[in-house]
Formats: C-alpha cells, sequence, structure tokens
C-alpha cells in the first residue's frame, strides 16, 4: 500500500462544494489535497441545472466569496447569467456546465492545492475519535493519505460515516429518501415557439399546488436569459392517457443554457433509491436512461419547439437528492430555512427553495405512484445563516462537512442542498479546516469571531446584507 506525505488538510470528493472548500483551504495557507472519484471536478453542479438561491427573493446576496468568484470567472466566458429573479425560487441564474468546470479546474490550480482524481475514498484510519489517515482506491491500488483535519464532501458523508460520526439517512418518519433524477441537456430546441405556445395555453404554465410565489406569466420569464421553469402538466397527461408517457412526475423542469438553443431537462425520476447502495444505483442508472429516451421521445412529440431536439449531453451519474446527513451539534430546522434565521455562530447562508420532491412510500415497495407524484417548493424571502455547528458531526473531532449532507433534518435539507448554499458551506468548512490544521487539528475549538472575520476577510457573506 502506497503513503502519501502528511497533509494539513484532505477534502473528499471534489463537487459543488469540495473544490470551493479545497480552494479555501488552501488560500488560507493549509498544504491540501482534494480527492475526487471522477476525472472532472465540479459533481452535481455539473449537470447544467440553473442556480437558485444566489440571491434570497428580496434580491439581498446570499453567496459570497470562492462561489461567487467561481460566478464571475464563468459569467466573464458567457458561462453563466446574472441573477434574475424568480416568481418561483426567488432568484435564478444559468448556466453552461463546461464553462463551470473550466473555471474550477482554473480555479483549482491557482490555489495550489493537490489534486488526486480517479481516486475513491475507502474508508479512514482513526484512532480515539480522531482521523490519522483516509484510504483511497485507485489505478494503483489501494493508498493511504495521513492529515490533520478532514473535509467530507462526497455528497453522502462516505468519510464521517467511515469514520464512526453520528449521522442519519433521509426522512425522518422511515428513513425514505427523496427521489432520484438524471438531469440531460437537448440542442436543437426553438425556445421562442415554446414559450409562444405555453403563452397561449396556461394549463401547461399553470402554478403549482401548495406554492407560495407570485402568479406565473409567460412575460417574467421569456425576455430573460436562463431563466428556467417547471410545467407542461396538461401535455404530460396527454401523452399519459395516450400511453407514451410511464415516468413517475406529473411535470417537466426545463433550463435554456446561456445563449443558444439548448435546455437541460429535468422529467426522469426513481422512487426508493438508496443513494449509498451500489444495486439501488445500478438500477437507478437503468431506470433513468430508459426514461430519458422516453423523455425525448415526449419533448419531439408533444412539446411545440423541441420536435427536432437531440440529446447533447447524458449526465455522469444519476443526480442523488438525498443519502446521509452527519448528526451535528445544532440540526438546521425548516423553521430556520423559512423565517430567515440568523446564529451566533453561523459561518454561510442558504437561499435556495425549500425543494423536497414527493418521498413515496407506495414506490419505495415498488408499486405504482398515483397521480406521478410532486414536488413541495417555497421561495425564501430572506436568507437564513448556517451556524458552525451543522457543519462538524458530533463523534469526530477532526472532520467538518460541507454540502448537502450537512447536519439537518430532512426538509431543511430540501434547501442546504442548493448549489449556491454547498459552495458557501464549502467556502465555510475549507477555511475553518485550515484554521484547524494551524492550530491543534479540532475545528470545534476555534474562537468563532476569528473564524467570521477571516471568512468576511475571503469576502463570504456571513450575515444578510
Ligand atoms: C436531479 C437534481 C436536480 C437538482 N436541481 C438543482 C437546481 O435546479 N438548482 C440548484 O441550485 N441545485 C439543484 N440540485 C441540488 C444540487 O445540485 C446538489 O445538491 C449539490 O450540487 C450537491 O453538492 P455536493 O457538493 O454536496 O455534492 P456533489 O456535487 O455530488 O459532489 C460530491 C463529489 O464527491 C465525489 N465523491 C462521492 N463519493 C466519493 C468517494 N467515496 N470518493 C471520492 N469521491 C467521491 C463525487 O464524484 C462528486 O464529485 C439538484 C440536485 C439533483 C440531484
Amino acid at each position: 500500500m502506497r503513503l502519501r506525505k502528511q497533509y494539513d488538510v484532505v477534502v473528499a470528493g471534489g463537487g459543488t462544494a469540495g473544490v470551493i472548500a479545497a480552494i479555501a483551504a488552501a488560500r488560507t495557507g493549509a498544504q491540501t489535497l482534494l480527492v475526487e472519484q471522477y476525472g472532472n471536478l465540479g459533481g452535481v453542479l455539473t449537470l447544467g441545472m440553473s442556480l437558485k438561491g444566489v440571491n434570497d427573493a428580496e434580491g439581498r446576496p446570499a453567496l459570497g466569496g470562492i462561489g461567487a468568484e467561481l460566478l464571475s470567472i464563468a459569467r466573464h466566458s458567457g458561462g453563466v447569467t446574472e441573477v434574475t429573479e424568480h416568481p418561483r425560487h426567488g432568484s435564478i441564474m444559468g448556466q453552461d456546465p463546461e464553462a463551470v468546470k473550466i473555471a474550477l479546474l482554473d480555479m483549482a490550480r491557482d490555489s495550489g492545492m493537490d489534486m488526486l482524481l480517479h481516486s475513491y475514498f475507502v474508508d479512514t484510519m482513526t484512532d480515539r475519535g480522531r482521523i490519522q489517515a483516509v484510504r483511497v482506491a485507485n489505478k494503483a491500488g489501494l493508498e493511504v493519505i495521513p492529515a490533520r483535519v478532514f473535509v467530507d464532501c462526497t455528497g453522502d458523508a462516505d468519510l464521517a460515516a467511515a469514520a464512526g460520526a453520528e449521522h442519519v439517512r433521509g426522512r425522518e418518519k422511515d428513513g425514505l429518501h427523496q427521489p432520484v433524477s438524471s438531469i440531460f441537456r437537448v440542442g436543437g430546441a426553438d425556445l421562442e415557439r415554446t414559450w409562444a405556445y405555453l403563452e397561449t395555453h396556461p394549463e401547461d404554465f399553470e402554478t403549482p399546488p401548495g406554492y407560495n410565489g407570485d402568479e406565473y406569466s409567460v412575460a417574467k420569464f421569456r425576455a430573460r436569459p436562463g431563466v428556467g421553469v417547471a410545467g407542461f402538466r396538461a401535455l404530460i397527461a396527454k401523452a399519459r392517457a395516450a400511453g407514451d408517457y410511464s415516468i413517475p412526475r406529473e411535470d417537466m423542469g426545463f433550463n435554456p443554457m446561456p445563449d443558444r438553443p439548448e435546455v437541460t431537462i429535468n422529467i426522469t425520476r426513481v422512487h426508493g433509491i438508496d443513494g449509498t447502495d451500489p444495486d439501488d444505483l445500478t438500477r437507478a442508472e437503468i431506470e433513468t436512461q430508459r426514461q430519458m429516451a422516453e423523455g425525448v421521445r415526449f419533448l419531439r412529440r408533444y412539446v411545440p419547439g423541441f420536435e427536432h431536439c437531440y440529446v447533447v449531453a447524458s449526465p455522469f451519474q444519476v443526480g442523488v437528492r438525498e443519502t446521509r446527513r452527519v448528526r451535528g451539534a445544532y440540526v438546521l430546522t425548516a423553521e430556520d430555512v423559512k423565517s430567515g434565521r440568523n446564529f451566533p455562530d453561523q459561518v454561510a447562508r442558504g437561499a435556495y427553495p425549500l425543494d423536497v420532491h414527493e418521498v413515496s412510500t407506495a414506490a419505495a415497495t415498488g408499486a405504482e405512484i398515483p397521480g406521478g407524484g410532486g414536488t413541495d417548493l417555497s421561495k425564501i424571502l430572506r436568507s437564513y445563516g448556517i451556524p458552525a455547528r451543522c457543519l462538524m458531526p458530533i463523534g469526530v473531532d477532526n472532520l467538518l462537512v460541507a454540502g448537502r449532507s450537512l447536519s439537518a433534518t430532512h426538509e431543511a435539507a430540501g434547501s442546504a442542498r442548493g448549489q449556491p448554499v454547498c459552495m458557501a458551506t464549502g467556502h465555510a468548512a475549507g477555511t475553518m479546516a485550515a484554521l484547524a490544521a494551524a492550530s491543534d487539528g479540532v475545528p470545534a475549538g476555534l474562537p468563532i469571531a476569528a473564524v467570521q472575520e477571516t471568512l468576511r476577510r475571503q469576502g463570504a457573506v456571513i450575515e444578510r446584507p
């Protein structure tokens, strides 16, 4: 087994939160290694979904620091749109995942961190609640990587679980998770025709049940680049009645790419999947790829403007919304999220809508889902604070967690999992890891005022502006 040199900070998972965390740690002065299983950085961010919640619904920024810098760099190359207010999501920003990938890689390289791609975190070597090293597997076999502080950005809390940190799974009452979806991108769309159709067919553009934002209107969306919507319920119902559609979902989300006739499509859905179970993941990949083909047939046959569309990109893997969440000294709640609560130890902010896709017990047992299943979505008027305690799992002293597996309830995680929020928690965790590595290696022992001051100096948004 190869033994690598000792690092100050090792970040596991180079996705939405992980790259930002590693950049933050390196810029804060830590010798940092980023470990990622795939050959690209960005994780689920590279599916091309629009970023909701960069600003809150009252237009105040919730994301600053390294995440905002990434978006600003990508904007210079035309890779993301401006932030626009959105009646359903509060705010929205369209993105081109290829531009974002390149910007991420440039920033990672410039930060001075080391990267280890094509390497899969396997387990930890832990002694009395302190991780000594992680073991990773790659083409060279197994490697041991020692460090002072670790940051788990695997999305699934793989490292935290392996090290014995407290964690939970899925919904509190039954442990079931939000459904998974494969996001794909199509080209050859004539969006002018699609908007014109929606203008005269409000039944395909209705305000969804339970939705608390302003009324939908095509005029609000049409002129704004990168602004996506969910709808097409009537067309889906028609296709289902004709036997052309079997996907357990009532609506379709679409996110136009900046400046070109390409659209990210969110239409597939599989319930009852545990994203940490390889057999479930295999089933989800096979089924969502079948649904992708069915979705493209539906688009061509039923949706005006998409008659000649074709698949430009299928995802690097099925999109998993929820698996493990660590238990920290504080558990973020839906009430905190909805009320825009602030905390004395807040180190990041969130404004992504509370977005919980139906968790179907029937589907978990393989049964049909009546009506297909919906999505609960509430926009966030005022951004909320995220306490440092949510990033420090109980049971392991030298570990931080960022991204969708932070300490939150099932419902609150429906907001904290948003891309801008993952970037913000990544920044906070990376900076805290570097500061802890420079002292006794225990993030919980850091003076919180000093952490907050460092983050402010780095441009992070901690207080609501
Ligand atoms: C279908 C879908 C639609 C969504 N839509 C939106 C949207 O419209 N807008 C929005 O803002 N957010 C959206 N989200 C939420 C958001 O995209 C994700 O929650 C967020 O990107 C997750 O970030 P993360 O850093 O926690 O995880 P990821 O971005 O998944 O990063 C985890 C990284 O860790 C790596 N990894 C995992 N395990 C290991 C291991 N054992 N060893 C090595 N590497 C490992 C992965 O390869 C990946 O690169 C959506 C999510 C999904 C799934």
